[in-house]
């Protein structure tokens, strides 16, 4: 599958590359964690790859093994080190439209802190 293009000047890619502040969780070389600008729960964390994906659909095509074992890791990582993994937390890809994907690079969001209400909204 070829790769859709890529939005280079889209918000998290100018995070990545340090042209506007985040609040940073965890960094490597794989993945940027970052706190949401407007959480959804006492934790709301964004994690993503550095690499140039538009989506989790693109990540999946394009991404190498290496990539995506490494981004995995890293949502793994954030989890234990913010006391998430044990109480638990949920973890969201928006994929496009129907998703209500706002920013067009790849991205999860791991929400947690509390018990996280219905999957879906009504
Ligand atoms: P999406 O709807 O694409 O899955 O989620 C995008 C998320 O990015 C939203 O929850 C929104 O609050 C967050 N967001 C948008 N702009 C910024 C920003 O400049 N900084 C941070 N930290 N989060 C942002």
């Amino acid at each position: 599958m070829s790769a859709p293009v890529y939005d280079s000047n889209n918000i998290f890619a100018r995070i990545l590359r340090e042209e506007i502040p985040c609040k940073k969780v965890y960094e490597d070389e794989f993945a940027l964690a970052f706190h949401d600008i407007a959480p959804k729960a006492p934790v709301h964390i964004l994690v993503i790859p550095k690499g140039p994906y538009v989506s989790i659909i693109d990540f999946s095509a394009n991404a190498n093994a290496q990539e995506i074992k490494g981004f995995y890791a890293a949502v793994a990582a954030v989890a234990a080190q913010e006391n998430l993994d044990q109480a638990g937390f949920r973890l969201i890809a928006n994929t496009g439209a129907n998703g209500g994907q706002e920013v067009p690079h790849f991205h999860v969001h791991m929400l947690g802190g509390k018990r996280i209400g219905p999957m879906v909204a009504d």
